[in-house]
C-alpha cells in the first residue's frame, strides 16, 4: 500500500454509506444530523469528489471532515474506446489496484459492466481475469465508484454485474452495493434495471434470491457435470444440478418479445459462451433443454472473444443459429448476445492486466 493509500486507510470513507449510516456519521463528529443528509445528497446526486463543494455545510464542518474522512469517488485513470462507441475504463481501488469497467450504449440501452473483484479465485480456464492472481475483494465504495463516478453515468439505463470477480465470492459488499442503488430510501433505481451474473455459488446466490429483486444471470457455459468441472471449477464445489434445484423454490418472469407481461417478478438467464467442438453440439443443445426445464428463463448465447495462449475457440456464427434454432424450438427463448467492443479487447480482465504487468515493470 502506497503512502496515499495508507492515509486514506485511516479515514472514513463515505461513499458506500446509507443515509443512515452518515447521519450517524455526523452525529459521532459533534454535528447535527442533518449534515448526514446534505453528504448523501452530495455524494450520490450530485457525485461532487470533494467537501469543498458541499456549499450548503459550513466551512467548519467542512475543514473537521476533511480530516476525518473522504468522499471516496474519484474518476477512471485510463479509458480505451472502440469504434462502436464501447468504452473500457480502468480505475483505481482504494487499495491502489485496477480494476475494469465496461460503458456499452446501443440506440436502446446504455448499460455498465460493472466488477466486484480485482483478480478472480474461480479459475474458469476461459477466462483472462481467471487468469490473474487474485488481489482483493472490492469494497462497496470500489464497487459503486464504478458507476457514480462514470463520465457517462446519466445516460446510464442498465446496469450488469459481469465484469471481473465473482459477486457471490464478495456477497455483503454486493448486497450493500444493490442496497445502496436500489432501496427507496437510497437511489430508488428499479431492480428491473440491475443483474447480477454468477457461476452459481450457492450461499450467496441464496442470499441474493432472499434480499434482492435484480435480475439473475447464471454462467452455464456446459450443461453436463463432467464437462462443466474441466472448465469451471466451481463445478466440484457447487453442481450446476443443486443451483437448478434452489432456482426451482423462486419465482422468475419470462419476458420475451411475443409476451408483453408485467415484469414484476425478477427475470432468470443462462449465460452460454460457445467454444468450437467443446460444448456446440446438439446433445449439449439437448441437455440444456432438459436441464432448464420447468424454468420460466432465457439462454444467452454468447461469442468467444478469443484470449492469449488459449485452447479455446469461438464457434462459428452459423452453428450458434443452429443452436439457438434447436433450443427455442424445444421451447427454450434464446437469444444470441451481439459481440461488443472486440477492438479495444472487451474480454474481461485484458486491460487490468496488462496495466497491472506495467505497473509492477515500473516498480522493479
Ligand atoms: S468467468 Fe467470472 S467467475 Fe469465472 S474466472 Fe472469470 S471473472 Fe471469475
Amino acid at each position: 500500500m502506497n503512502q496515499q493509500n495508507s492515509s486514506i486507510a485511516e479515514k472514513t470513507i463515505l461513499l458506500g454509506l446509507t443515509e443512515e449510516e452518515m447521519c450517524a456519521f455526523a452525529l459521532t463528529l459533534g454535528m447535527p444530523k442533518f449534515v448526514g443528509k446534505q453528504l448523501h445528497n452530495w455524494i450520490y446526486q450530485h457525485r461532487v469528489v470533494s467537501f469543498s463543494e458541499m456549499k450548503n455545510i459550513s466551512e467548519a464542518n467542512r475543514r473537521k471532515l476533511d480530516e476525518v474522512a473522504i468522499v471516496g469517488l474519484h474518476a477512471p485513470e485510463v479509458s480505451q474506446r472502440s469504434k462502436d462507441g464501447t468504452v473500457k475504463y480502468l480505475y483505481r481501488t482504494l487499495r491502489g489496484n485496477y480494476v475494469e469497467t465496461v460503458y456499452i450504449p446501443t440506440s436502446e440501452r446504455a448499460t455498465l459492466c460493472v466488477s466486484c473483484q480485482v483478480g478472480c479465485k474461480m479459475n474458469c480456464q476461459f477466462c483472462m481475469t481467471g487468469r490473474q492472481t487474485w488481489n482483493e475483494s472490492l469494497t462497496t465504495a470500489d464497487i459503486l465508484n464504478q458507476i457514480f463516478a462514470l463520465p457517462e453515468y446519466d445516460n446510464l439505463s442498465n446496469l450488469v454485474f459481469m465484469g471481473q470477480g465473482e459477486p457471490f465470492d464478495n456477497t455483503d459488499h454486493i448486497l450493500k452495493s444493490l442496497h445502496i442503488l436500489t432501496d427507496p430510501k437510497e437511489m430508488a433505481w428499479s431492480p428491473k434495471r440491475i443483474t447480477v451474473s454468477t457461476v452459481g455459488i450457492l450461499p450467496g446466490l441464496q442470499r441474493f434470491l432472499n434480499e434482492s429483486r435484480c435480475h439473475l444471470a447464471i454462467s452455464l457455459h456446459n450443461p453436463f457435470p463432467d464437462e462443466r468441472k474441466d472448465i469451471m471449477p466451481i463445478e466440484k464445489a457447487y453442481s450446476i444440478t443443486q443451483v437448478i434445484s434452489l432456482l426451482h423454490q423462486y419465482d422468475f418472469c419470462l419476458k420475451t418479445p411475443h409476451s408483453e407481461e408485467a415484469t414484476k417478478q425478477r427475470r432468470l438467464s443462462f449465460e452460454y459462451i460457445m467454444f468450437r467442438d467443446q460444448n456446440d453440439s446438439l446433445q449439449h443443445a439437448n441437455a440444456i433443454v432438459e436441464l432448464v426445464k420447468g424454468l420460466d428463463c432465457r439462454v444467452n448465447l454468447i461469442r468467444f472473444h478469443e484470449i492469449p495462449d488459449s485452447p479455446f475457440h469461438g464457434t462459428d456464427l452459423t452453428k450458434m443459429e443452429h443452436f439457438r434454432d434447436y433450443l427455442t424450438h424445444h421451447g427454450v427463448f434464446t437469444t444470441i448476445r451481439a459481440s461488443r467492443g472486440e477492438d479495444i479487447l472487451a474480454a474481461c480482465g485484458m486491460l487490468s492486466t496488462k496495466e497491472q504487468q506495467r505497473q509492477a515493470g515500473a516498480n522493479q
